[in-house]
């Protein structure tokens, strides 16, 4: 039986929607909008497409945008400056500086300074501290919104198996940790696992973050399987054409013969990651402003 396709599209614009409304009401109970600085060093494409589109739907959740831009070039003195005054600005309630960074410049260093209050990326140590502790805290766009799909799909995760290929800082560390808190029994599989295949079949629920095109099969998965493809890979383009397709972590078409349930790249995972960025910067807007956070946030 073909699997449920699991429309993160779909859902993350209701998210979105709910949001936005939550964002009016905020802004009528703090006499101000919740705000959102993006930070954004040098030219690279893909970057100024992804906080071009971050800038349109923060405005469109009727939240305040504030991009600053600076060139390739910038020391990490000034840019620490920068994120020292955006931590000051009571305007300000999330700030993301758009990853990666020029290589004159220290990642961890610039994410360090961002106040955990404030980090709407959930990538300050604090952050990823406090997500370990179980304690209430900012966590990572794209896990959250994972977890966020599943739970949509399955209820209650309790007891289920959960296996997540990838062990990033960004993805899945932050991923594993959210299925361990939601009860599921969780493996850490990576490029040193052996026999993944057979780990793989074990799982009731699948997260691949992987980054390698339709690694996983459609022979790895358990049947009734479900499964969540964060990675996001472009094939060379095919003859003729200028671009290749985006394809996930799994091999999509083989393992919807095989799955209970799965995203589909694109429309599943990928949506999610902004939605849950205006969600989070709404979170820290109602904690910044002492007031309580909805529920149905
Ligand atoms: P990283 O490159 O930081 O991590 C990849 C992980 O995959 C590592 O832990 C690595 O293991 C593991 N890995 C690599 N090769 C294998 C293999 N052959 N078998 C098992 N594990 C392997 O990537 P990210 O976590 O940042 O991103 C993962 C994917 O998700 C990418 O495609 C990225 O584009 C996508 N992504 C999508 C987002 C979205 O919005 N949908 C947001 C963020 C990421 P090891 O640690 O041993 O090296």
């Amino acid at each position: 039986m073909a699997a449920i396709r699991i429309d993160g599209k779909a859902f993350a614009a209701t998210l979105r929607e709910r949001v936005g409304e939550l964002a009016s009401a905020f802004e009528q109970a703090a006499g101000r909008k919740a705000g959102l600085a993006v930070v954004l060093v040098g030219e690279d494409p893909a970057s100024q497409v992804y906080v071009r589109s971050k800038g349109k739907a923060t405005v469109a959740a009727h939240m305040a945008s504030f991009e600053h831009r600076l060139p390739a070039g910038t020391s990490e003195a000034d840019l620490l400056t920068l994120v020292e005054q955006l931590n000051a600005d009571p305007a300000v309630d999330g700030i993301l500086v758009q990853l990666p960074l020029p290589d004159h410049l220290d990642e961890q260093r610039v994410v360090d300074r961002i106040v955990p209050e404030k980090d709407v990326d959930g990538l300050t140590p604090t952050s990823t501290g406090r997500l370990a502790l179980g304690l209430d805290g900012l966590v990572p766009c794209t896990p959250l919104g994972s977890l966020m799909l599943l739970k949509d799909q399955l209820g209650d995760l309790t007891g289920m198996n959960a296996v997540v290929i990838g062990r990033s800082i960004l993805v899945g560390k932050p991923m594993a940790q959210l299925l361990l808190d939601a009860n599921a029994t969780v493996t850490i599989a990576h490029s040193r696992t052996k026999d993944l295949p057979e780990v793989v079949k074990r799982a009731d629920i699948v997260v691949a973050a992987v980054g390698r095109a339709e690694m996983v099969k459609a022979d790895w998965l358990k049947d009734g399987a479900t499964v969540i493809d964060v990675g996001i890979n472009r094939l060379p383009p095919e003859p003729g054409a200028e671009k290749g397709r985006l394809v996930g972590d799994v091999a999509y078409d083989e393992a919807c013969e095989k799955a209970g349930a799965i995203t589909p790249v694109p429309g599943g995972v990928g949506p999610m990651t902004i939605a849950v960025l205006l969600r989070n910067t709404l979170v820290a807007a109602y904690r910044n402003a002492n007031l309580e956070v909805p529920s149905e946030l």
